[in-house]
Parts: structure tokens; C-alpha cells; sequence
């Protein structure tokens, strides 16, 4: 099953990708993280990735797409996409390489979307995420796991936010628009608590 999620910043496809990762027992595969490791493990293409982050520069869409064509060839059995593809070349490569099974947009509006953003805080130390609104530390301000201070990332300010989702509208909706002349176009309602979206995820791609 290969499933790829979309969906704007905020409508959870993180967290639900991780969720059905557990549940289906296949691999939550994040392009972002994917070449962080490729950088952290000094392979090839993860030291070819590094000289242009450290210029300053977008990696290119071809080492990019090497890297995705590793990972999802290493998930035999299936994968959660997220995070990937964000643009229309990257959803063309996608669509040439592999079979996608489902297609699944988190559908969230703007204001929401923002303000799910803004509540987040992330832990200093190991970097867990949470959500103010929905998944609240025991403490406020206090990491569950390692007892670190909690703070709000610098990218999520609102000016950041609403430039990722003009960015957003700019250029994934045009892969959203290719993604929805498959047949296994699937939409979810990603206004729900993240159990019930999961719940019509599951129910929808069964
Ligand atoms: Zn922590």
C-alpha cells in the first residue's frame, strides 16, 4: 500500500502519517528527514545535499529525487509519504516511478491552519513537538520526556506561517490538481480532533 499525504501546514499529516504508520506496520517516510539522515550518515548524495544547504541554497531537484527513489525503493511493502511532492516536477517524478495507491488531502482552511501553527511548542532538548490546543505536556512548558523548557519555533511566527501558505497555494495546489485526476483521490476533513480524522482516513483507504 502506497499511500502519499497532503495538505496544508497545520492539518496534521505528520502526526497521521505517523499514526498509520504504527497501525499498517509500514514506514512513515518524510523526504525532510530522509535527507537530514543522508547529511547525518555522510553518504553520496547526502554530502553532495550538504554543499548546497551550506551555500545557502535549495537542494537540487535531482539529488532530491534520488533520495526519494532510495527510500520509497528500500519500503517494499509500502510507505506514508509526507513532505513530498511539493511542487509539480516533483509530483510528475513521483507519478513515473512509482504506484500510488491512495492519495489522501488533509483538507484544512487557512485560519485554522494558523492557529494550530501558532500553538505549537517544541522541547529545546529532544525536539518533540507539541500542541497547546490538542496534545498538552503533563506541565505547562515542560517536556513529558526529558523535562527540557518548551518554546515556540522560530519559523512559526505568523509572517513565516502565511508565507508557507502562499507558498503552499503557489505550488502544491497544482499537484493537488494532477492528484485528483486518479481515481484514488481521497479527501479528508482535517477540521476533526486527530483521532477522529484518523478514524475517516482509515474507514476511507480500507
Ligand atoms: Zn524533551
Amino acid at each position: 500500500m502506497n499511500v502519499v499525504l497532503l495538505g496544508i501546514q497545520g492539518s496534521g499529516k505528520g502526526t497521521q502519517a505517523e499514526l498509520l504508520s504504527q497501525k499498517y506496520k509500514l514506514p512513515h517516510i518524510n523526504v525532510g528527514d530522509s535527507l537530514r539522515e543522508n547529511i547525518q550518515n555522510q553518504t553520496e548524495l547526502g554530502k553532495i545535499a550538504k554543499s548546497y544547504i551550506d551555500k545557502g541554497e535549495l537542494v537540487p531537484d535531482e539529488y532530491v529525487f534520488a533520495i526519494v527513489e532510495d527510500v520509497l525503493n528500500k519500503a517494499e511493502k509500502g510507505f506514508f509519504l509526507d513532505g513530498f511532492p511539493r511542487n509539480l516536477e516533483q509530483a510528475k517524478f513521483l507519478l513515473s516511478k512509482f504506484k500510488i495507491d491512495k492519495f489522501l488531502l488533509l483538507e484544512l482552511d487557512e485560519e485554522t491552519a494558523i492557529k494550530r501553527i501558532l500553538a505549537r511548542r517544541q522541547c529545546k532538548k529532544c525536539k518533540k513537538v507539541y500542541n497547546i490546543l490538542f496534545q498538552k505536556p503533563e506541565v505547562e512548558n515542560v517536556c513529558d520526556i526529558c523535562g527540557g523548557e518548551l518554546i515556540l519555533r522560530e519559523d512559526d511566527n505568523k509572517q513565516a506561517i502565511k508565507k508557507r501558505i502562499e507558498k503552499f497555494h503557489h505550488e502544491t495546489e497544482k499537484v493537488i490538481k494532477l492528484f485528483k485526476e486518479q481515481s484514488n483521490f481521497i479527501t479528508i476533513n482535517a477540521a476533526q480532533s486527530l483521532l477522529a480524522i484518523n478514524k475517516e482516513i482509515i474507514s476511507k483507504i480500507n
